[in-house]
């Protein structure tokens, strides 16, 4: 969107200032409005265009900033620097609501007010789908970076609670999204699903998680347990140099990527084995469409990230981005990968145009999109 065709006095005293070869890792001071209020802020801005600039705070939230909403700049020679571990433990802790604990793992931080046995549960979930995405990665060529922060889950005790922290980002959709992954605050957010009171007085210890595994490893929890795990596949992509947050993603990988690791193997308490098997929610709605004679799945995937958000096409949408992610890390893995990895050198606030989607996609993966639509198809059809 071209918000600003005239450069807002600020904006251009800003470019000036970065231009102006003060070093990179020197702090930025912006004042702006943000949701109708006047903030101020220091971090580091990290995208700048005539449409506005991205700015980073060390709680590696990042805060993009119309042109017309930035009210003031200056930028001094402190060195920018992320938060280290404890410091972001304090800064959670004093943001969230009274009765947070912090469980701490490898690569999260766990903010919790349920039980301590569903945190460690979510905790070790959490590690497990980490090495299963480092490793699925680094076997097909791509070495991930780890994260420069310890990524942060808030895990509330009710939905009630969950959808009132969720409000301002997500609206009234808050009260029938079980999770989401946030990309300004960089978080994954969710509410305690066991919903069993028996469990919540329960400590940390071996049974108590074990108790939890069995309740989430019934048939009807699937779906649920599907979506935490997608959420925090999101945060990985976005935070392991997968894919870079606020750039011009396309949805159709984003969402594929995150569908084809969303089914955990729960009987295993090290290992990840769930990852690319064929979803089973998702085929039957896949296998319908791919049939259906007529029109371009493929290029209207590569283009049109709008079917994702209108609620009469959402469902077509997600099971064919998940299908599409299928077939090509299935038959077409190296090309894929190179699309992918071409993928993370965009920058925020430099969106190419819609239509270079598909002048990319030809030249990464398939010169032909008729032929490759055929063969998609046909692909998705014959899987049982
Ligand atoms: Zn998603």
């Amino acid at each position: 969107m071209n918000i600003a065709r005239k450069l807002s006095p600020v904006l251009a005293l800003l470019a000036l200032i970065l231009a102006g070869g003060i070093s990179a890792s020197a702090e930025d001071t912006l004042t702006f409005r943000h949701d109708e209020v006047e903030v101020t802020k220091t971090g580091r801005v990290i995208a700048n265009a005539d449409s506005g600039v991205i700015l980073e705070t060390p709680d590696s939230m990042m805060w993009p900033i119309l042109a017309d909403d930035l009210i003031a700049a200056k930028q001094d020679a402190g060195e920018f620097a992320l938060l280290e571990k404890k410091a972001l433990t304090e800064k959670l802790l004093a943001e969230l609501p009274p009765g947070f604990e912090v469980h701490e793992t490898a690569h999260y931080l766990i903010c919790y007010n349920t039980s301590r046995a569903y945190a460690y549960w979510c905790g070790s979930l959490y590690e497990r789908l980490y090495r299963g995405f480092v490793n699925y990665w680094k076997q097909r060529g791509v070495s991930l970076v780890e994260p420069t922060q310890p990524l942060v889950a808030v895990i509330f005790d009710n939905k009630q609670n969950y959808a009132a922290y969720g409000k301002p980002e997500l609206g009234d959709a808050a009260g029938s999204i079980i999770g989401y992954y946030s990309m300004h605050t960089n978080r994954v957010a969710m509410y305690d699903l066991t919903g069993v009171d028996a469990v919540r007085s329960a400590g940390s210890s071996q049974r108590d998680i074990a108790r939890i595994n069995n309740i989430l490893a019934r048939p009807e929890a699937t779906w649920l347990v599907a979506t935490i795990v997608h959420e925090a596949t999101h945060q990985l992509a976005y935070n392991c140099g997968l894919q870079i947050r606020l750039a011009d993603n396309p949805v159709w990988v984003s969402e594929g990527l995150a569908i084809y690791f969303e089914t955990p193997d729960l009987s295993s308490s090290r290992g990840w084995r769930g990852i690319g098997e064929v979803n089973r929610i998702r085929l039957p709605q896949a296998k319908r469409l791919v049939q259906r004679s007529g029109g371009q799945i493929v290029a209207d995937l590569l283009v049109n990230d709008d079917q994702f958000r209108k609620a009469e096409t959402a469902l077509d949408a997600y099971a064919l981005s998940w299908a599409l992610n299928y077939f090509l890390l299935k038959r077409y893995p190296d090309a894929y990968v190179n699309y992918l990895k071409n993928l993370s050198q965009r920058r925020p606030l430099h969106d190419p145009p819609r239509e270079e989607r598909i002048a990319e996609f030809q030249k990464f993966i398939a010169s032909d999109l008729t032929a490759f639509e055929s063969e998609f198809r046909k692909f998705i059809a014959g899987l049982r």
